[in-house]
């Protein structure tokens, strides 16, 4: 479904969502990180808050909020201005993250997908005439683009892959299928993960509209129901060779694009996280029972102190995290502990908060359960949390305990 902004019905409720800083993190932001913010967060309340309950309701995928956000320019804003990207940090690019996710985890899968996976890959791993083709069209939000490694029977294990390629001149010829694949079903094109003839793992541009290429959109689901999700389906696509990733050699190269998202997810889940938080602490202070605000009694100050607690540690773990991207020093498993620690804290903060509003915090008046449906999916995408436990395990111990 095509839904422009007219198809949703606005909420008449205002945000006036500020993050909670207890321990001062904005003293450690520049004045150009704190700009990006305050813009990102006013997009979100202008653009996605407005809209977002009844787009997650109804099931239907914001698609006008792309042409949108590449305006603001959150599509791949580490990758240089020349190829479409702002040529910003990483702690500017977290930032994004977690005020999108704020409004949703959907509409950050959006913008991650298009950024970390998708125009990532080709600057990283493209040629320059690909990264000239499609590099400005995907930051400006012209075209939307999704990345297909997982396949219905290779979630976890994606070096199992079945889809594949063969050599047919100039040309490769591409089959097999791809499962779960964020942004698919309106995607102009896909960053394919494929075997070739040697087994060795390769990245291929998909266009639609090649013939024998399909994106069937799964539904039904509970979960990020504001963003779509489709298979990728290649029935003997027949491929340019020019549009093979020349620099792209085995399962290395998604895994790379992988950890740049999960980075970005580290912080997009504290944005949700932040969100629950401080609509329980508002309607803690407002709900009277017992003739007192819930807020004046004990355990609701425990479930309070407990989610600003954990907030503040994640604050703490995505800021030196982002100024170790910066200077290239993250590792796999330092963003292992932050995606998997930020979306569990993110979860059990949506949980608490949903019972804080009692009845009323199971509707869509309030964000909670959107919320917590949604990181059921972010739990589980991009590294399920028990496998970044397995990755934190090797660093540990050098044994690998997931083959
Ligand atoms: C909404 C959504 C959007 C997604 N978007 C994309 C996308 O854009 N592109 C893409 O390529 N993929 C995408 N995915 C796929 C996602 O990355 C996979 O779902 C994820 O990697 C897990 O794979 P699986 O679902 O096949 O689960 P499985 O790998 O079958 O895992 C099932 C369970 O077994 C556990 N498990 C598996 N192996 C081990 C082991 N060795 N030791 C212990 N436990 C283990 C897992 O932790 C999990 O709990 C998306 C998924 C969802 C739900």
């Amino acid at each position: 479904m095509n839904a422009s902004a007219q198809e949703f019905n606005r909420s008449s409720k205002k945000d006036d969502f500020e993050s909670p800083d207890f321990y001062l993190m904005d003293d450690l932001l520049t004045e150009e990180q704190l700009l990006i913010r305050a813009s990102v967060r006013e997009f979100v309340k202008k653009e996605i808050s407005p809209i977002i309950e009844d787009a997650a309701q109804k099931g239907v995928f914001p698609e006008f909020i792309v042409q949108k956000m590449g305006d603001l320019g959150v599509f791949g804003p580490t990758i240089p201005l020349e190829y479409g990207g702002q040529g910003l940090d990483y702690i500017s690019y977290g930032l994004m993250m977690q005020e999108i996710e704020r409004g949703d985890s959907g509409m950050r899968s959006t913008a991650s997908v298009q950024g970390s996976l998708v125009m990532f890959p080709i600057y990283k791993y493209g040629s320059e005439e690909q990264k000239r083709k499609f590099l400005p069209k995907l930051g400006s939000g012209e075209f939307l683009g999704c990345f297909g490694l997982t396949e219905p029977d290779f979630g976890s294990n994606p070096g199992g892959m079945r889809t594949n390629i063969k050599e047919d001149g100039d040309f490769v010829i591409l089959n097999g299928s791809k499962m779960w694949i964020s942004n698919a079903p309106k995607a102009d094109i896909a960053v394919v993960w494929a075997k070739n003839e040697q087994g060795r793992i390769k990245g291929i541009i998909v266009e639609r509209g090649m013939e024998g290429f399909s994106t069937p959109e799964i539904h039904g689901k509970w979960s990020l129901r504001a963003s779509t999700t489709g298979e990728l389906v290649f029935d003997n696509v027949r491929i340019p060779k020019s549009n093979i990733l020349p620099e792209a050699d085995g399962l290395k190269a998604p895994l790379s694009c992988l950890d740049n998202a999960r980075y970005g997810i580290a912080w997009g889940a504290l944005g949700a996280a932040m969100d629950c938080y401080e609509s329980a602490r508002k309607y803690a202070m407002e709900r009277i029972q017992f003739d007192k605000p819930i807020a004046s009694f004990q355990l609701i100050q425990k479930k309070l102190a407990e989610m600003l607690t954990e907030i503040t540690k994640a604050q703490l773990i995505c800021w030196r995290l982002g100024k170790l991207k910066n200077e290239g020093k993250a590792s796999t498993a330092q963003i292992s502990l932050a995606k998997r620690n930020n979306v569990e804290i993110a979860l059990t903060i949506a949980r608490e908060a949903r019972q804080i509003h009692g009845g009323m915090g199971i509707t869509g008046e309030y964000p909670m359960m959107r919320h917590q449906m949604n990181l059921e999916s972010v739990v589980t995408y991009e590294g399920t949390h028990d496998i970044h436990l397995l990755i934190l395990g090797h660093e540990i111990t050098g044994i690998q305990a997931f083959k």
